[in-house]
């Protein structure tokens, strides 16, 4: 589909399709046992799609918490949500106790050290502020050790200016290694059974493990009562033999820019920056309104394709700071204005955000992050 450009024709845009997010939100919540909590996973600008707008969508769709990375993401959307847990999924540093107090938030702890902390800023508001416990079974990154989380939750425990609301623990390897995910599945699954008078499961404690890549089964006898949802919900399946399997998703995401120029060049012409690139034959180039600066790496570089007219053309030479030259030769029509989609449909052909990531040597969270500040985001009517 050719949909037409938002009305300040910038360069570039990503438009995003808020109803199918909602639809995505829906299918896989209609794949999880009844009872199953719903984190939606907003870091980073809700992967680049904008946090506010796809905040509100996902409350209005129904999830029961909001996972950020960061006191200012949360601050940002506690007004948006209110009434509903944030939760900080990234470290809280030092001297951001008062902003995470005031907007409500919920921080992750993984140390005797944040306990301390934490319970220090909450007493001093006279508040008792809940945490979540990460529980570290083969991550490396956040959460306490899963052989040291037992002293880490007893010290939490007797702080009473702390409420324990959750206790999660994420996985590394959930796409391609199951053994090393069953692995870190048991460390978990046996912390929280060694903990369980202190832990109180079946109370309103969230305990969460998968994220898109999930794989817990959802046994009823599971303590597991909550999912992290982040790149499925924007549309993505990166992984085959997941729980969410079966769920069908559609992307969310469009990226598209402005033919801003059209040239015939002969035969024996270098293009671009560097000389990476000489025409063969005549070749009528499009000079593309996107570049590196927008978002579309150098990596790209003589791999991407774009889709103009709904024809594949091939990305030639390097792809600059504003401009990405494509080889147009098979679309003889292609004008100045016309809409060239990197990421998309157009005319019933489709390039896919993991194809695309593939050309620019990257991850599909990582193309979504990689959108700059300049890229407006358009939420077409239309398609919501
Ligand atoms: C980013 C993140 C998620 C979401 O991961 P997806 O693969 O995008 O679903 C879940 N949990 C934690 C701790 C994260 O950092």
């Amino acid at each position: 589909m050719n949909a037409s450009p938002p009305s300040l024709s910038p360069r570039c845009w990503a438009e995003i399709d808020l109803g199918a997010l909602e639809r995505n939100l829906r299918a896989i919540r209609a794949h999880l046992p009844a009872g199953i909590r719903y984190v939606a996973v907003v870091k980073a600008d809700a992967y680049g799609h904008g946090l506010t707008a796809v905040v509100s969508r996902l409350l209005q769709a129904g999830v029961d918490a909001l996972a950020v990375a960061d006191v200012r993401e949360g601050t940002r959307i506690r007004e948006l949500a209110g009434g509903w847990p944030v939760l900080v999924l990234g470290p809280v540093l030092p001297g951001e106790e008062g902003r995470l107090l005031a907007a409500d938030l919920t921080p992750t702890v993984s140390s005797a050290a944040e306990v301390a902390r934490f319970a220090r800023a909450a007493d001093r508001e006279g508040r008792r502020l809940p945490v979540h416990l990460n529980v570290d079974t083969g991550m490396g990154r956040l959460g306490a050790w899963y052989e040291e989380a037992g002293a880490v939750l007893e010290a939490l425990l007797g702080e009473p200016a702390l409420r324990l609301a959750g206790v999660y623990t994420h996985y590394s390897d959930a796409a391609h290694s199951p053994a090393f995910t069953r692995l870190q599945r048991d460390r978990f699954l046996a912390f929280l059974h060694d903990q369980r008078e202190r832990l109180r499961p079946g109370g309103d404690l969230l305990v969460h493990a998968d994220n898109s890549a999930g794989t817990e089964a959802f046994v009823p006898d599971s303590p597991v009562n909550a999912v992290r949802v982040g790149l499925l919900q924007y549309g993505i399946r990166q992984y085959g033999d997941s729980v969410f399997e079966r769920v069908r998703v559609a992307p969310v995401f469009r990226f598209a820019a402005r033919v801003g120029l059209v040239k015939e060049l002969p035969a024996g012409v270098p293009v671009s920056y560097g000389r990476t690139f000489t025409t063969s034959r005549p070749t009528r180039t499009a000079v593309l309104t996107v570049g590196y600066g927008d978002g579309l790496p150098t990596t790209a570089s003589n791999r991407a394709e774009v889709l103009l007219r709904g024809k594949r053309c091939p990305v030639i030479g390097r792809v600059t700071m504003d401009q990405t030259i494509v080889d147009a030769t098979a679309v003889p029509e292609v004008q100045p204005g016309d809409t060239a989609v990197l990421v998309g449909d157009q005319d019933g052909r489709t390039i896919s955000v993991e194809e695309f990531a593939e050309w620019c040597g990257a991850i599909p969270w990582e193309v979504f992050t990689s959108l700059s500040a300049r890229v407006q985001r358009v939420y077409p009517a239309a398609r919501a």
